[in-house]
């Protein structure tokens, strides 16, 4: 999506016939906060717009949801962070939230890095003082910045003079001037989780008749099973997850996580589907990891590459260069 102020515009992958989706609309309409009314200065600080506005969405999906169903996004969006670590590799600069983007073009280096990263250290600030304080402080960030552009150094300087408490318990350079993750970064618990991670060690022994336990997931938790599987499995293994989730669904959040899988996997069935997805689709977000894992796969690569020349008119700029980088490596 993008916040265009009072005309956001979403992505009709987002229509998913399920209301799964919603969470993206929250995080637009949360810019009109983060990211409009108080913006970031540069994209050296976009971790403020985007870090604040997951923060957001998250609080606006508790209150709709609960928290077992946010903690399962956050650690879907922990998943994502992971990846994004892998991709660039755990040292790289592009994992600090304070980024140094001198002869860099902003778009080259997009990722979840700014997003979830910038989520947790919200969350650790958020734990180290308690949510009332911390209730008061986003008011009072809000209010004081509000119509204006900050940077980083600005952000930091108003936390440690309003939450002294909250600069003395999270190491603030840490998290915003260090590459990774600290060791002491948030964890999420949800009865959510733990179902799907129980029905991943009864996978991990062999069990494939799942439906009953899986009868009653939602989106994420399917999500977070096929995300967290290997890339590369046995076609059988392949067929199972086909007939459990994917042969009846649209949703591509779905569809992104099996794709993957069933390019790491050789897993040729649903190649004709796979071309289908890389020729209707343009979101970044789901060509990236799509290519990425079809060139990974020293027997998908040509088709990966036969795929981008086809289809590549129809992606936008932005995603048709990150695509290109990803094929060229
Ligand atoms: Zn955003």
């Amino acid at each position: 999506g993008m916040e265009n102020p009072t005309l956001t515009f979403l992505t009709p992958t987002l229509m998913a016939g399920d209301r799964s989706l919603v969470a993206v609309v929250a995080h637009e309409l949360a810019h009109s906060w983060t990211g409009n009314l108080v913006t970031n200065a540069t994209w050296e600080d976009f971790w403020l717009n985007e870090g604040w506005t997951v923060y957001a969405e998250r609080r606006i999906l508790e209150r709709l949801y609960g928290i077992e169903f946010t903690h399962l996004q956050a650690v879907s969006g922990r998943n994502d962070l992971r990846a994004a670590f892998k991709n660039f590799g755990e040292d790289s600069p592009y994992t600090k939230l304070k980024t140094d983007l001198t002869g860099i073009d902003p778009d080259e280096v997009f990722s979840s890095v700014p997003y979830e990263k910038g989520f947790l250290f919200i969350v650790a600030v958020e734990r180290a003082v308690g949510r009332e304080a911390f209730d008061g402080f986003i008011r009072s960030y809000i209010r004081n910045f509000k119509f204006s552009s900050i940077t980083t150094s600005q952000f930091v300087e108003y936390l440690t003079k309003q939450l002294p408490d909250a600069a003395k318990k999270v190491d603030l350079n840490r998290w915003i001037h260090e590459p990774g993750l600290p060791d002491s970064a948030p964890e999420f618990a949800s009865g959510m989780i733990d179902d799907v991670r129980n029905v991943r060690v009864r996978w991990d022994q062999g069990e494939r008749d799942l439906r009953a336990a899986v009868a009653h997931w939602n989106t994420h938790q399917i999500v977070l099973f096929l995300e967290e599987l290997p890339t590369r499995l046995p076609e059988a293994d392949c067929a199972a997850l086909d007939n459990l989730w994917v042969a009846q669904t649209k949703n591509c959040e779905i569809l992104l996580p099996f794709y993957c899988i069933a390019a790491g996997s050789s897993y040729r069935k649903v190649f004709p589907a796979i071309r289908d997805f890389l020729s209707t689709i343009g979101r970044g977000k789901y060509l990236k990891p799509l290519y990425r894992t079809l060139h990974e796969n020293p027997e998908t690569r040509a088709l990966a590459c036969e795929l981008f020349e086809e289809y590549k008119d129809r992606y936008h700029s932005v995603g048709r260069l990150a695509v290109q980088r990803i094929l060229e490596k």
